[in-house]
Parts: structure tokens; C-alpha cells; sequence
């Protein structure tokens, strides 16, 4: 379709268009069912590396709905005839609505360039898009166990029955997370909403691999301006540092700081950071050097690094780097494997009376 082609040309050719939403993108993740049931078989994906991006329209077969996003659906689909394989493969579908503007097209396009630049094993992968006269399909490796933050939330129990996750396995999931964000950081490439919800799971089981997905923010150069001139919550305040909410300031250590909100997300199984606080709440207490308590099963370590996450200066801050290094020794440091979330304890503290 010509106008759509033509629209993604004009992307490609102004990545930095000033953006500004109509929604409250703080709490877009109205979370879908996530899951889906485990019918994939194993690819390599080395291997379909030389996929198209633009994908026709004939080769995909969608599904059923798994997840709503701020600004469409994500559906789970197949995709016929990737690197000659007979099977088609099981994929992520993002929509873009039939009736949607030429702002939200735009967007779309700008996240489907950015993410078909990125080829990580902890970043989740681009395969292409689709267009036809009346919709625009993203399609994305299909992380079948959902986003971190449900994730972890499952992972609470009642009573006393042990959960299905140990400090070790959280411990994992913000590694991989970690190592993601160092292959952004060794590619100057700058998030800007790095949060438990914006990171997915290959699988629920004990073989998961924890993703960053949505770069729908990475786009929004300007976006803090608008935020500025509305004074309303437009962006993700609680997992900013003080200069990005501010002064419209985003680094890497931007990054780092909403990092350091996802280990605090993931060792609270999942909680809403600053309870109970508004967001003009949030940025006066954290401009006045709040921060976020220790999480009861949190080894003192750990807290140590989100709290140097959360360092005023952003230059005080570790970068990813010396981030993944330090999750990997205190993984090692400590003999976790055995140790059980119970009622969002440790079994550690679970067992010692203090
Ligand atoms: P938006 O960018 O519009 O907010 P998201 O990317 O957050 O949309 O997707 C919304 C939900 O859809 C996610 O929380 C997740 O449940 C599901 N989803 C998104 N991408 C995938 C994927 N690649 N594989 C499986 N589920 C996905």
C-alpha cells in the first residue's frame, strides 16, 4: 500500500519526530493472558536470520489474543515458510488498530526499525513487519511464559506452600535483564522504560530467559518536553531518575536507574514501587533523596546495588556492565539454590527466628 510504504519512509528518515500521547502511558499494561501453551517447537534462530522485514501478508496465520498494549493488541499467530522450515513458526503478532492516526502508524514503524537493529539473546527479536491497506502487524519472537511482572506476581503464594521461584532463579531473571541492557549500553541505545513490565519470558519453566521488549519509548526523543509543558504523568515517573523527570535529561544512567527499579519490582514478586504515593509524590520525595525500602527477602547486597542504581549523580551510578558482574557474584557468592520463596520470604529468613 503506498501510503502506508510512504509513511515508513518518512520514518526511517525522521527517527526523532516529537511525539505526544493522548493516554496515561504510566500504566499502559492492561496484561494480557500472557502464557500460551507450550506448542512451539524449538528453532534456532541463528538461522532465520535473513528474514525479510517486510513480511507478505499470506504467510501469517493469526490465532488468538494474548496481551493489550497501550496501543494494540498482541496476538499469537504462525508464520509460514521461515528459513525453508516445513513447520511454520509460532509468533507474536503486534496490531496496530484499523482506525488509528497517522502519529500512532508512525510510532509503530519507528519501534519496528529500531527493534529490527538490535540482536541480542536478551533482547526480544524483531522478525518483520507486515502491512496491508488497513492494518500494520509487528512480528516478534513469541515469548510464550509473558512479562516479568505478572510473572513474579504469580509467583506469590498463600499459606505455606513453596513458591516456584528461588532467590536464585529471581536472581537469573535480573541477569539476564542486566545483560540485555549492557548490549543497549555497549550500542549507545537508550530505553527509557526499562520496568519489570517491558521485560519478557521465553517460558514460564525453569529454562526461562528473561527479554527487553517494547522499545516503544526509545523513540520518544522529545517526549519529556511534552511532559514538561502538561505537567501531567506522561511518562513512567517512578521508574525515573530525578534529571530525566526533571530536566528531560536521558542517558544510560537513565537506564540504570529504572534497572534498579526492576530488581526492587522483582524481589517484591511484583509490587507497585512507592505505594500508595502519587507520581508528583514520587518526584518531590526522590528529589529530596527518597528511595525505596529493602524488600524483606532481598540479601543486603543486592540492595546495596539497587540502591547505587539510585544515585542522585547520574555519573555515581554503576554502568550495566559492572551491574551483570556484581548479580553474577552475588548468585555465586551466596548457595541460593535451594532457597525458597515462602510468603514472599526466603526459606533463609523463613527458618531463623530473629
Ligand atoms: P504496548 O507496547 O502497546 O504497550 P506491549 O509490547 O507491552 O504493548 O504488549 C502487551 C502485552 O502483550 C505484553 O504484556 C505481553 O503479555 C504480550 N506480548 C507482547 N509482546 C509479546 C511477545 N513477543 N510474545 C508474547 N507475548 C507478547
Amino acid at each position: 500500500n503506498s501510503t502506508l510504504s510512504s509513511t515508513l519512509f518518512s520514518v526511517r528518515k525522521n527517527d526523532c519526530t516529537d511525539t505526544c500521547y493522548d493516554n496515561d502511558t504510566v500504566t499502559p499494561f492492561l496484561s494480557g493472558s500472557g502464557g500460551v501453551s507450550s506448542i512451539s517447537p524449538l528453532y534456532d534462530w541463528s538461522q532465520i536470520n535473513d528474514i525479510i522485514h517486510i513480511i507478505p501478508r499470506n504467510k501469517i496465520t493469526v490465532k488468538r489474543m494474548i496481551g493489550k498494549g497501550a496501543f494494540g493488541e498482541v496476538y499469537y499467530g504462525l508464520l509460514a515458510d521461515v528459513a525453508r522450515q516445513q513447520t511454520p513458526l509460532p509468533v507474536a503478532i503486534k496490531m496496530l488498530p484499523s482506525l488509528c492516526s497517522e502519529q500512532s502508524k508512525s510510532e509503530f514503524f519507528v519501534e519496528a526499525v529500531l527493534l529490527s537493529k538490535l540482536r541480542h539473546p536478551n533482547i526480544v527479536k524483531f522478525l518483520g513487519i507486515s502491512v496491508d491497506e488497513n492494518s500494520l502487524y509487528l512480528l516478534l519472537e513469541l515469548m510464550e511464559g509473558g512479562d516479568l511482572k505478572s510473572f513474579v506476581r504469580e509467583c506469590r503464594i498463600n499459606g505455606e506452600v513453596p513458591s516456584k521461584v528461588s532467590i536464585y532463579d529471581l536472581l537469573n531473571l535480573c541477569i539476564d535483564v542486566a545483560k540485555g541492557c549492557e548490549y543497549l549500553e555497549q550500542n549507545r541505545f537508550i530505553h527509557r522504560d526499562i520496568a519489570a513490565r517491558n521485560c519478557l519470558l521465553s517460558e514460564k519453566g525453569p529454562n526461562r530467559v528473561a527479554k527487553i521488549a517494547d522499545f516503544g519509548m526509545t523513540k520518544n526523543v522529545f517526549r519529556t518536553n511534552y511532559y514538561r509543558k502538561n505537567g501531567k504523568a506522561m511518562v513512567p515517573v517512578k521508574w525515573m531518575p530525578p534529571e530525566a523527570f526533571h530536566d528531560g535529561v536521558f542517558t544510560t544512567k537513565t537506564d540504570v536507574w529504572g534497572f534498579g527499579i526492576v530488581l526492587w519490582e522483582v524481589f517484591t514478586l511484583g509490587r507497585i514501587p512507592y505505594p500508595g504515593k502519587s507520581n508528583n509524590e514520587v518526584m518531590t520525595f526522590v528529589a529530596k533523596g527518597g528511595r525505596l525500602d529493602k524488600p524483606d527477602q532481598c540479601s543486603q547486597e543486592t540492595y546495596s546495588l539497587m540502591f547505587e542504581c539510585w544515585m542522585d549523580k547520574p555519573e555515581d551510578r554503576p554502568n550495566f556492565r559492572n551491574i551483570t558482574e556484581e548479580l553474577i557474584q552475588i548468585q555465586k557468592s551466596s548457595d541460593l539454590s535451594q532457597e525458597t520463596i515462602i510468603n514472599g520470604k526466603s526459606s533463609r529468613d523463613y527458618n531463623v527466628t530473629e
